[in-house]
């Protein structure tokens, strides 16, 4: 069999092949290795299948501690050794009854998802591919192995398995595996919500994911039905030039391929059909449309099981990201007190991806005011000003000395010390604070 390219996989994958090949048994590196090693990518991991069963497999590696069989390990790229095997027949469009093992590679390649997948390879004898993946690699397709719509009614994450690698990969997807999987779109509800997050956040975080969800917005909406009235939702505004699912798509492209920036990018204005509202002079505003969007965003990040901390890390840009510009000193300070340095340069990211979508003649003011903002936030990390109560040079102690009982009331002094301290009124020190301090505790006991 010609061998088209060589692929180079690490030591302790090639070691592993090596085992069982000495054992007797064959071995093949397969699927999304393959795949990636053929475009130059770095596989996230390596794939075997064998025709070894599993406890022969295991007896392969009993002194061989360091390689797990079937483990994936922490950040090291792992190997899966997995046996040949066929797929049973599926009733719920998530799972196959039962597996069984296989005698044939070939057996194992066609239960595969797509062809590019279903590639196996082995250094000595060659490729082995029976869909003939290496010319739909060639021509960047993405094709089911054997007849679209039984694929993925048999596994419904298929159809956002093809869109995600459509989106990574740059790939154009075959028009009857297109056809059939807007047809059976559907089948997701069936899906779990673990499965279809990570599918999507991978979708997302692609190089053409603006395309991919222009054109499979239906798919799309299917699992995330807040975003469906964005379509055709026009904006009758001079700031805009795009309807809010383009304008969306457009500063999704212009964000870092990072998930919570696309997802923040995704739903920052997802509120804004339900708020549109009209001036008698025809023009269209969207007041308040933050927060609808972030009601919304939290909807879907709650129902696809999204963990506390993106949840907020996504829903804090949503409700920033329409901070006026220019962005003053005095709100920088609070925002980076708020959100600190991080999250501040991601708001950034995202504000940038949104005036890149809007109407040109605002983009040269607006992107010189988000480099301003960051060339001040830099000044203000240097300057290691007060920012939160926790750099106030006092604290709850202090006011308990003055007669300030803890609670609401202590709460809303230290409050009110930092507003002070932030808009430059007091300076961050003791004596300035205790004596203003005071002050307030006049004026409340005076109101007692
Ligand atoms: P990546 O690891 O980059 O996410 P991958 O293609 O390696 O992509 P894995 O989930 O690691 O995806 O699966 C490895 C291989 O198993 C795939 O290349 C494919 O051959 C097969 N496979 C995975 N999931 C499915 C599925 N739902 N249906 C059919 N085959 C699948
Ligand atoms: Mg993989």
């Amino acid at each position: 069999m010609e061998t088209p390219l060589k692929i180079t996989p690490p030591p302790y994958a090639e070691q592993a092949l090596a085992l069982l090949e000495q054992a007797g048994f064959e071995a093949w590196y397969v699927g999304g290795c393959v795949r990636d090693a053929m475009l130059g990518r770095p596989p996230e991991d390596w794939d075997i299948t064998t025709n070894a069963l599993p406890g022969e497999t295991s007896s392969c590696f009993q002194d061989f501690p360091c390689i797990d069989t079937g483990l994936k390990h922490g950040t090291v790229t792992a190997v899966e050794i997995t046996t040949f095997r066929s797929d049973g027949v599926y009733t719920d469009h998530r799972h196959p009854e039962a597996v069984e093992f296989s005698k044939t590679l070939t057996e194992d390649l066609s239960r595969r998802d797509f062809t590019i997948n279903a590639m196996a390879y082995h250094p000595a004898r060659g490729l082995m591919d029976p869909f003939d993946g290496l010319s739909d690699l060639k021509n960047r397709i993405l094709r089911c192995v054997g007849d679209p719509a039984r694929r993925f009614s048999e596994d419904a994450l298929r159809i956002l398995r093809c869109l995600r690698f459509s989106s990574v990969l740059g790939f154009a997807i075959d028009p009857a595996t297109a056809e059939a999987l807007r047809s059976l779109r559907e089948l997701l509800l069936a899906i779990s919500h673990e499965r279809v997050r990570e599918e999507l956040s991978k979708l997302l975080s692609g190089k053409i994911t603006d395309s991919v969800l222009r054109d499979y917005d239906s798919v799309i909406f299917t699992v995330l039905p807040e975003l469906a009235s964005m379509k055709g939702c026009t904006q009758e505004t001079p700031y805009h030039c795009f309807d809010v699912w383009e304008h969306t798509l457009h500063a999704l492209a212009a964000v870092p391929q990072i998930p919570v920036l696309r997802w923040a990018a995704l739903f920052h204005d997802c509120g804004k059909p339900a708020v549109k509202s009209f001036s008698s002079d025809g023009t269209a505003h969207f007041y308040r449309h933050e927060k609808k969007s972030l009601e919304l965003a939290k909807r879907c990040l709650t129902r696809l099981r999204f963990s506390r901390r993106e949840t907020e890390t996504i829903c804090t840009l949503i409700s920033c990201h329409g901070e006026p510009f220019p962005i003053s000193e005095k709100r920088l300070k609070r925002l980076l007190g708020k959100l600190g340095n991080e999250l501040l340069f991601s708001l950034f990211d995202l504000m940038g991806g949104d005036i890149a979508a809007q109407a040109p003649f605002l983009y040269a003011e607006r992107s010189r005011a988000i480099t301003e903002a960051k060339e001040l936030t830099e000044k203000l990390l240097q300057q290691e000003d007060c920012l939160t109560l926790r750099d106030l040079a006092v604290n709850g102690n202090d006011l308990m000395e003055l007669g300030i009982p803890p609670g609401p009331i202590m709460g809303s002094v230290l409050e009110a010390l930092l507003e002070q301290v932030l808009d430059g009124e007091l300076a961050n020190e003791k004596s300035v604070l205790l004596e203003e301090a005071e002050k307030r505790r006049l004026s409340f006991s005076g109101r007692e």
